[in-house]
């Protein structure tokens, strides 16, 4: 789970549970809820209340769901980094309460002030949710609960294309196209941020695999934290083996890019400026984890983080950055790939000189990504 906080008086929590979903459970990773460390003031098991004290002369704390009403039901109209998801908004009112806590279920999902009146919950299961909102006094001990029990339904359509429109993405079929499951047309200015092919002076529309438009979007989102209003690619669709080769050969591993399931980014354009971040200037190699890397330039570090970003918050399954080998000196490869979630960790050599570097894997080892499919060499993907 992701917990973002907006400005609003209400703390949003983001749950992409992990339970898989038909068609998305090749990426469903139990990573994505995230719960908070037990600590001192981890409050006891849900089946272990203990009710306040009484003492005379003060307020008896107290808490309440007001929104959602017990057995509302919610349907998964919206979509949130590539899934269908419900928006439920859990109202709480509350007195001499010092802290609230989100459960579904028995996981903490956020923890917040009790000013903040209560969370956003995102969820993507369809069936029963149980919530459960426990408040906490000063000193970390429970006060009082409420929980609310609402259904989660599917939306009407929950196919590829009905997301694009949920997502107001101005799109169209595309013609088939070889290695295209399902190819769709899209406009260059997707979540209000143009995605121009490194050669041309204006965004153009772009041929891709539907899946691969929602993940765009939500890259949009990442850069758009930075300022950044302009992708500047080097390709969608490639009809190519990694390094290289015809697919249909079957003599090597066809790439991502043969079903527009991938995009190269060669660097971001600022907003309102002429101020490029452009890999192969800006990214520079150090030795050690890519995450968070050491930055030490504002491209560099806002690179770092967009490359992070799309990782972490699972954009993209695969992630690769100049840190990976020569083939990527010049641009974050970025892929769907199922079941794999891989970043560069490290590379032997800093950055300069450049030439040579990423050849030399520093362990000579090529990765696997758990399923024996993916072994990853050193040609570009
Ligand atoms: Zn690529």
């Amino acid at each position: 789970m992701r917990t973002l906080l907006v400005a609003l008086p209400i703390a949003l929590s983001l749950l992409i549970g992990s339970c898989a979903s038909p068609s998305r459970d090749d990426v469903r990773v139990e990573g994505r809820v995230e719960v908070r460390a037990p600590d001192a003031s981890t409050p006891p098991p849900l089946d272990a209340f203990v009710p306040p004290d009484e003492d005379a002369g003060t307020v008896e704390p107290s808490l309440a769901i007001t929104a959602p009403l017990e057995g509302a039901s919610f349907v998964r109209d919206s979509v949130e980094a590539g899934f269908w998801v419900a928006r439920v908004r859990v109202d709480v009112e509350t007195t001499a309460i010092a802290t609230i806590a989100l459960f579904v279920g028995t996981t903490e999902l956020a923890r917040a002030p009790a000013s903040v009146g209560g969370f956003d919950h995102l969820a993507d299961t369809d069936g029963e949710l149980r919530l459960t909102v426990v408040g906490f006094d000063e000193a970390g001990l429970e006060r009082a609960r409420d929980v609310a029990t609402v259904t989660i339904t599917p939306p009407a359509d929950t196919g590829c294309r009905a997301m694009l429109d949920a997502l107001g993405l101005d799109w169209a079929p595309a013609s088939p196209t070889r290695g295209i499951v399902d190819p769709v047309r899209v406009q260059p200015v997707i979540g209000g941020v143009r995605y121009r092919y490194v050669s041309n002076d204006e965004p153009t529309a772009m041929t891709m695999d539907c899946e691969l438009a929602p993940r765009l979007h939500h890259l949009s989102r990442i850069v758009s934290r930075y300022g950044v209003d302009e992708i500047i690619h080097i390709g969608i669709y490639n009809y190519r083996c990694i390094g290289g080769g015809d697919p249909d050969s079957g003599t090597c591993t066809p790439s991502m890019h043969a079903q527009a399931r991938a995009i190269d980014i060669w660097g971001l354009g600022l907003q309102d400026s002429d101020v490029e971040y452009v890999l192969e200037r800006d990214w520079i190699i150090t030795p050690g984890d890519t995450c968070p890397g050491s930055p030490s330039t504002d491209a560099d570090r806002v690179l770092h983080e967009v490359g992070c970003a799309m990782w972490s918050e699972r954009a993209f399954q695969i992630v690769l950055t100049p840190n990976y080998n020569a083939a990527h000196r010049n641009h974050f490869h970025v892929d769907m790939t199922p079941g794999s979630m891989f970043i560069e960790y490290s590379v032997a050599g800093v950055d300069p000189p450049v030439p040579g570097l990423g050849h030399t894997d520093v362990d000579g080892h090529t990765h696997d990504f758990g399923d024996d499919e993916h072994e990853h060499g050193h040609a570009h993907e």
